[in-house]
């Protein structure tokens, strides 16, 4: 029996394999499949906290900016689920993460080729095929792969000997927590991750008492900026000009535009500052909280089942030294090449940085034959930009790795000039000289 080759392996099956794998369904001639090492599809469960909140519109599903007919719309999910006029009608602020979740996961059902429960265990490549193997022995071939397999948990240097029941990603908050016995707890980090579970500390009941200490390395506790002009760094337009910049000039932008991609969504921040404000005006004895920003942490120390957490105030130059019962990290999230791939590692190219080189279509600089890729999604923060990790253009690059695995434009794609001018030159104005130097 000759074995099948596919035309695709997706390695991962999380939001963006699987808008993927819903912008292939229903296109003639594609063999693919993608494979997932959970039991079933579930989105970041461990931090599937009461009340949290995309932070993204609902309209940049899977499918809808590139793919507006596909059955496997946001839209399509409410009118199965005979929720649409309901949802219109709840006047949400921002979509519930546990309903975009349920999407998901509806999609993921119903999208044909895809398996759970088989972790991929190694990629090689070979006579013009990459070989995929599974942990229990099996294997598929295919001319290319996706690589979707999300980034890692990011645990800082001083927390690796504590990890455990006490000291714990906020990747495992929503498993961890309930049975968290605590009555001091630090959270370390001030992004979204890190207020999404101060403020459920602070409201659910199991916490009351509890003191809270807030450490943020950042000068405060920042908001997400979600206005218009930096919207735009969101658009397609801006990901291509921004990948034909030279290599040395990405980092410095990519870290001026924190904010723009990972900062604390203004309605949680609110909802903080309420139940601060509550908390104080009624002093039931909640105990107290220290919201403790610009504060970074040089080292942990356990002992008699204590942490003892010293850090550094950029505020005024003090140290301030917490001890707690328990620390949750919500430290982020990093790249990191899987290890599945390292009997490929030698051939792939890196940055200076340690990131993938990677063409405008997504596809890895390799070694190895133009017609076989590896087509890495989320990995590129530093190739395209601070949109990369995040839901807002993972339609736009599903259809632009669709295109390249087709060969040709089978999805629009085409994007009118950008409405700012980033770039040197462009559409001449009578008042605008582009100088050569
Ligand atoms: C809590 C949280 C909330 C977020 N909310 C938003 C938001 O509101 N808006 C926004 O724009 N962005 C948001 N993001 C950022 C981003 O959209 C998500 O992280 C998104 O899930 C990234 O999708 P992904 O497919 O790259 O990776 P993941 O969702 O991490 O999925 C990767 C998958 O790969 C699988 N896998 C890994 N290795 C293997 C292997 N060897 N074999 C088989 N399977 C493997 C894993 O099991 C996993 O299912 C959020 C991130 C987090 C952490």
């Amino acid at each position: 029996m000759t074995e099948r080759l596919l035309d695709l392996a997706g390695i991962g099956i999380g939001p963006f394999n699987l808008s993927l794998a819903a912008h292939l369904d229903g296109i003639d001639g594609v063999a693919a499949r993608f494979f997932d090492r959970q039991r079933g599809f579930d989105w970041h469960p461990g931090m599937m906290l009461p009340g949290v909140e995309l932070q993204t519109s609902f309209l940049k599903d899977l499918v809808t900016p590139t793919n507006p007919t596909s059955p496997w719309s946001f839209m399509a999910y409410l009118v199965a689920h005979k929720r649409f006029y309901r949802f219109l009608n709840a006047e949400f602020e921002a979509t519930p993460r546990e309903e975009f979740a349920d999407y998901l996961a509806w999609v993921a059902q119903g999208v044909p080729g895809l398996r759970f429960g088989v972790e991929v265990r190694e990629v090689d490549f070979a006579d013009g095929a990459f070989t995929v193997r599974f942990a229990g022995g099996e294997r598929e071939r295919a001319r290319n792969i996706a690589l979707g397999v999300g980034l890692a948990a990011h645990m800082p240097d001083w927390a690796k000997p504590h990890l455990g029941a006490r000291c714990f990603h906020s990747s495992e908050s929503a498993h961890r927590l309930p049975e968290l016995e605590a009555r001091r707890i630090a959270v370390v980090g001030g992004g979204q991750s890190g207020a999404e579970i101060v403020l459920h500390l602070l409201t659910d009941e199991r916490f009351a008492g509890c003191e809270i200490v807030w450490l943020s390395r950042r000068a405060n506790f920042q908001p997400l900026d979600d206005t218009p002009f930096t919207n735009e760094l969101f658009t397609p337009d801006y990901v291509e000009r921004f990948h034909g910049l030279a290599e040395g000039r990405k980092a410095a932008i990519v870290a001026h535009q924190k904010l723009a991609g990972d900062g604390i969504s203004p309605s949680t921040l609110r909802a903080l500052y309420r139940r601060l404000y509550s908390l104080g005006r009624q002093s039931r004895g909640e105990g107290p909280i220290a919201p403790m920003p610009h504060r970074e942490v040089l080292e942990a120390e356990a002992r008699n089942g204590e942490f003892r957490l010293v850090a550094r105030n950029g505020f005024d130059g003090g140290i301030d030294v917490a001890t707690v019962d328990a620390v949750v990290l919500a430290t982020g999230y990093g790249f990191a090449v899987p290890d599945c791939l390292a009997p490929l590692r030698h051939r792939l190219a890196f940055d200076e940085h340690g990131y993938f080189r990677i063409d405008q279509d997504f596809a890895v600089h390799w070694d190895g034959p133009r017609d076989n890729r590896v087509f890495a999604l989320n990995a590129g923060r530093l190739s395209h930009g601070i949109a990369e990790p995040q839901l807002s253009l993972m339609a736009w690059r599903s259809a632009i790795i669709a295109n390249a695995l087709l060969g040709r434009a089978h999805f629009d794609v085409e994007m009118p000039p950008p409405l700012v001018r980033w770039a040197t030159g462009g559409e001449p104005l009578p008042s605008i000289e582009t100088l050569n130097v």
